[in-house]
């Protein structure tokens, strides 16, 4: 028997909609990239994103065309999200971080007809004109006055463009499985794998992000998203904030402690999210000045592991609370979140930080299964390791136009392969051990490259660390231990092997710990492991 609901479409463009209705004056702030802050409200927003989507329509852009963005957190992109996904086209966001092969391909590749810019990125784009022969336009985020000299052809002014249209647009009603965004995952091998999202899976993805078991977003909070809305729709905030009516407060470009401060303070922000690098440059900006973070009650980190030294600093010395989550650009991104639960809240103060250390338990709509090598599916007993698969309505069920790819990233039941080792334990928090690719194989057994680099993030004198496996005649691989000590000071090996050796089962420890000034970062802020090993492929251990 069939139900008798209304089968209404859960689409991008209602969202924005509602936010103008019932959060009108809800303010939207923003560090601009010209530099200034900028300041309006969801009923403007609304209103320049419909004159924004009559523009698009001006230019010739259908429903299904890709439209590219290369931008910061600000107002404009706010508005592009809500423009190209609400009138039907797909906002394809452009992580500049990428290099230049990376690039040229997902242009072409996703034939973006238009590329909306920031100023900062001019001049990637500039190099690069010439590789994307099938863009249509270049759009540059700014106004009039500081529309700069540029040789790509046929440049145009976005401020020009919105305000040279009437806001007399509907958002269209479609099918709500339509696609609305896409992404590119950076990939370390191979060419980067696009996930095209839908309105339904965005909208679903959000109402979990939302809900009190995850971050718990509601319409008095107000949130600064440092996570860049260039890579996986900033883990979904730009939306989740329209849907709960949440102050937006956008940094723009400037992501370093100081800044982030200065913005928490003067916009009253509550919430905020970022990878563990971002929270590193704002600790240690805390621990040089003193200064304290009111106001703001939680932070959330994922992309990488949050080490549990940064969980701690940001519960026990700030008071904020730190929400560790994991997830994928597959995923829209978010996965798990790692709240302790009723029961734990009153065990002792170390056992709760390692709760909040794990990778989470699932958002309800997420399945989660661990398979070893020989297929068979392991139990969430806590010690059980394996490949971890998952599904649900906001993971990808294959990758945009690359059969190859798809073909190796699902089983023959459709669950997508994350490529992260991981336990779960018997209240469903899952634990990553390492992505596939970096854990360490030694004489038979798995060393955690994650476990070992936390481990070694809170010796009091070490900003970050990181560890590859080795090659070794007896024991196939060893891990070695690189750190990048604190500004000014200048740690001993003999220093953290000690301080590791009540913290790591003694044949886990590292075989050499070398120093160097920086680690090499991808695009999303991870640790490029691929660049360290070929940076120490002739490295020696001492133990060989
Ligand atoms: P994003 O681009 O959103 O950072 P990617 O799709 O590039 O995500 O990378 C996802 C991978 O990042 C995961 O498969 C996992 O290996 C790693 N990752 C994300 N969050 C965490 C976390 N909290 N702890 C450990 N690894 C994580």
């Amino acid at each position: 028997m069939r139900g008798l609901m209304m089968d209404r479409p859960l689409l991008i463009g209602a969202l924005i909609q509602y936010a103008a209705e019932y959060h009108g004056d809800t303010e939207i702030v923003s560090r601009t990239t010209e530099g200034p802050i900028h300041r309006y409200s969801y009923v403007d927003a609304e209103r320049r994103a419909r004159q924004l989507a009559k523009a698009l329509k001006r230019l010739g852009v259908e429903r299904g065309d890709r439209v590219a963005t290369i931008a910061w957190n600000t107002h404009r992109h706010f508005e592009l999200y809500f423009a190209v996904s609400g009138m039907g086209a797909v906002c394809h966001t452009i992580n500049p971080r990428l290099f230049g092969e990376q690039l040229r391909y997902i242009v072409n590749h996703a034939e973006d007809k238009l590329l909306f810019l920031d100023l900062t990125f001019v001049p990637i784009a500039e190099k690069m004109a010439a590789e994307w022969p099938g863009l249509r336009h270049y759009v540059i985020m700014t106004d009039r006055a500081q529309m700069p000299e540029t040789s790509l052809p046929g440049a145009l002014c976005y401020e020009d463009l919105v305000g040279g249209e009437s806001s007399e647009f509907v958002w269209p009603e479609f099918d709500e499985n339509t696609a609305s965004s896409l992404c590119y995952t950076s990939g370390t091998t191979g060419n980067p794998k696009g996930a095209l999202y839908t309105h339904r899976s965005t909208l679903l993805h959000s109402f979990a992000v939302c809900s009190a078991n995850a971050v718990g977003i509601s319409m008095r909070d107000s949130i600064l998203p440092v996570v860049p809305m260039f890579h996986v729709n900033a883990w979904g905030i730009p939306y989740a904030a329209a849907m709960s009516g949440a102050k937006l407060v956008f940094p723009g470009p400037k992501l370093d402690g100081a800044s982030l401060h200065e913005l928490f303070t003067s916009e009253k922000v509550t919430l905020s999210c970022g990878v563990p690098t971002v929270w590193l440059g704002l600790l240690q900006y805390l621990d040089q000045t003193g200064k304290r973070l009111d106001g703001l009650t939680r932070v959330t980190v994922g992309g990488s592991a949050a080490p549990r030294a940064m969980i701690e600093a940001f519960e026990e010395r700030y008071g904020v609370q730190c929400i560790h989550g994991w997830g994928m650009t597959e995923m829209s991104p978010v996965g798990t979140l790692a709240l302790p639960k009723a029961k734990h809240l009153d065990r002792p103060m170390a056992e709760q930080l390692a709760i909040k250390a794990r990778q989470g338990f699932p958002l309800f709509g997420i399945d989660m299964k661990v398979v070893a090598p020989d297929g068979r599916v392991l139990p969430h007993d806590g010690k059980s390791s394996g490949e971890l698969y998952v599904r649900g309505p906001w993971i990808i069920g294959a990758y945009y136009d690359d059969e190859e790819a798809t073909a190796a990233a699902f089983d023959a039941e459709g669950w997508f392969r994350t490529g992260d080792v991981c336990v779960i334990d018997p209240d469903g928090y899952m634990i990553i051990v390492d992505r596939s690719k970096d854990v360490i194989k030694s004489g038979g057994e798995w060393i955690s490259s994650i476990d070992l680099e936390n481990a070694a993030m809170g010796h009091p004198e070490v900003a970050e660390a990181a560890v590859i496996g080795l090659p070794h005649p007896k024991w196939d691989e060893r891990p070695l231990l690189i750190v990048v000590p604190k500004a000014g000071h200048q740690p001993s090996k003999e220093s953290i092997t000690a301080f590791l050796g009540d913290k790591i089962a003694r044949w886990q420890l590292p075989d050499d710990v070398v120093f160097v000034a920086e680690l090499p970062h991808g695009g999303t802020g991870k640790v490029l492991k691929t660049r360290l090993r070929e940076q120490f492929r002739d490295y020696r251990l001492p133990t060989i």
